[in-house]
């Protein structure tokens, strides 16, 4: 019996820079070349100017007393400072502790307070929030404030606020202040700082989305987080003729570390299309910028296709990419690759904990194993199935995914019952994933362990029947889930997205479902939605639509 077990190989050996060493190589190799368009805000960057700018801040950071190991906070949507923040605090080693954009007060108070953040840069305003009445209510101290002496009775450690509006209120330090204040701290300290930094020295805290209880913050280093960047523009073949598209959030580590570290590793140019996710402004953005490359959850390449039948988009440039972030349909896979020109499109597979990639397809997998796999282990990682026991199981057989390797997390940010019951004392992250690991090492995941029905005593694994309904021609989205059932133990339910104009009702679909799949599988309940409950990342969030469900059909047993 062969286990459940691989190691991802590769001869190149991980990278031991810190990410400001990593950040400043690349600025000296190709300094002239663009480094960054953030398309909404009229930016760009070659890498001399980024590079500039990222100093400068720092510089400021420094001259505002923000030491190694400090928490700095960012609550912004996707923009040009977010990048150099992110690679400013990097080089004066600060942790960089990104926060949601859509958080509102109380999750926010949460952030700060279990982070013990020292500043928070936050934009102004984005769609519904308004960042700075959110922060005048959590901080009445605020106004009358002196920026950088703030003594909050609620975020005691918190120390200051910047605000990237061009011209705050009381109690704000502008963004553009940041360039008179760097003027305090000269070029050499800061080389200084960064010479006394080391890789493996926490650098980011993520707060995991969390589908239920409070968010855990995951703790990342420079050599988890630069590595993975670095690997995952690998196995893309990233290089600084690349320019990628990255509509995806930058407080994610989809958008910072599979993105910006992923084209800083590589002298590739990062493109922000938009402050939040817009399917058009994607579109435009790798038409008129000559993308080589899109990354995306499964919802927005699913929104960019529905938007592809009404216009035509040049993509005519675009080669690569990434679908990642939760299940990759196999039919949106494939017209990604026949209607949007990605012929190299890979799926990439991980989480915030494990920094995050551990399984990816590659350029030269056959297109079944690319549109039905999450690929096989990444280069120096290790990755195995495990039943209840805790026991590799035989190739082929469902079980727990875990990874182990340079890209798991320190921990949770002071958080050690959590950390312990994920990470166990031999170093293996239990990522809570069903999956099948294949004779060659390839793995499909088959789900969250947790979404897992049982109908009957039946397994119904609910991707098996959302992949079988995408390939309905009128469905563009399909989410299945399972509610309290007298009957059987539990109910299948399917929440479905039409395409435009299309009309199918449930009966249709239940008849679409005869002899094509197991009669256990079919759904007993569908419900036509435009929208599913999901996280700016993305995510669908399951749960609530059970609320949902369990709500409408309690009358219906
Ligand atoms: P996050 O930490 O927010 O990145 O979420 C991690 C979770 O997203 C994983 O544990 C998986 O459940 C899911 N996920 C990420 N990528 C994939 C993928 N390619 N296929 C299926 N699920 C995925």
């Amino acid at each position: 019996m062969q286990p459940s077990y691989t190691r991802g190989q590769s001869d190149k050996p991980l990278l031991n820079d810190t990410i400001g060493a990593a950040f400043d190589a690349t600025v000296a190799a190709f300094a002239e070349r663009e480094a960054l368009v953030s398309r909404h805000q009229d930016a760009r960057y070659s890498w001399a100017e980024l590079g500039e700018q990222v100093d400068q801040c720092a510089r400021a950071l420094i001259a505002l007393g923000v030491a190694p190991g400090d928490r700095l906070g960012i609550w912004a949507p996707n923009c040009a400072q977010w990048c150099i923040v992110q690679f400013a605090s990097a080089k004066v080693g600060a942790i960089l502790v990104t926060i949601n954009p859509s958080y509102r007060v109380s999750e926010l108070e949460y952030a700060l307070k279990q982070s013990g953040c020292a500043w928070l840069v936050c934009a102004d305003t984005f769609k519904t929030s308004d960042y700075h009445g959110m922060l005048n209510q959590l901080l009445p101290e605020l106004a009358a404030a002196q920026p950088g002496s703030l003594n909050s009775e609620r975020l005691p450690l918190l120390r200051g606020l910047i605000s990237l509006a061009p011209r705050p209120p009381a109690g704000f330090l502008a963004w553009a202040e940041l360039a008179r204040l760097a003027e305090r701290t000269p070029v050499a300290r800061l080389r200084e700082r960064q010479s006394g930094l080391s890789a493996d020295q926490a650098i980011n805290i993520q707060y995991t989305s969390g589908t239920t209880g409070f968010p855990k913050g995951a703790t990342l280093s420079h050599r988890n987080i630069l590595n993975n960047g670095y690997l995952v523009g690998e196995s893309l073949g990233l290089s600084e003729h690349d320019r990628l598209v990255i509509p995806v959030p930058l407080y994610h580590c989809f958008g910072m570390v599979m993105g910006n570290l992923g084209c800083v590793t590589h002298g590739a140019t990062m493109i922000y299309p938009s402050a939040g996710f817009e399917p058009r402004a994607a579109l435009e953005a790798v038409a008129e910028e000559g993308a080589t490359a899109l990354y995306g959850v499964p919802t927005m390449f699913i929104a960019e296709l529905d938007l592809l039948r009404e216009e035509a988009f040049d993509l005519s440039t675009l080669r690569t990419g990434i679908m990642a972030g939760t299940t990759c349909p196999i039919e949106v896979m494939k017209k990604v690759i026949s209607e949007m020109n990605m012929a190299e499109v890979q799926i990439a597979y991980g989480m915030t904990e494990t920094s995050p990639v551990s399984l990816q397809t590659g350029p030269d997998d056959d297109l079944e194993l690319r549109v039905t796999t999450v690929g096989r282990t990444q280069p120096h990682l290790e990755s195995k199935i495990i039943d209840a026991h805790g026991e590799p199981l035989p190739r082929g057989e469902i079980g727990e995914l875990c990874t182990r390797g340079y890209s798991v997390m320190l921990g949770y940010w002071h958080n050690d019952k959590a950390t312990a019951e994920s990470l166990d004392a031999e170093g293996w992250m239990h990522t809570g994933d069903l999956a099948q690991m294949d004779d060659a090492g390839y793995v499909k995941i088959v789900g969250r362990s947790k979404d897992m029905i049982i109908r009957g005593g039946e397994n119904v694994y609910p991707r098996e029947v959302e992949e079988f309904f995408y390939t309905h021609p009128a469905v563009a989205d399909v989410q299945v889930i399972g509610i309290p059932d007298q009957k059987y133990g539990e109910e299948i339910v399917a929440w479905v997205k039409l395409h435009p104009g299309e009309t199918v009702d449930a009966d249709a679909l239940k008849a679409f479902c005869k002899d094509r799949i197991a009669h256990f599988k079919v759904p007993r309940h569908f419900r036509f939605v435009e929208d599913f409950p999901m996280t700016v990342t993305g995510k669908i969030q399951k749960f609530r639509m059970r609320e949902v469900s369990i709500e409408e059909l309690s009358g219906d047993q």
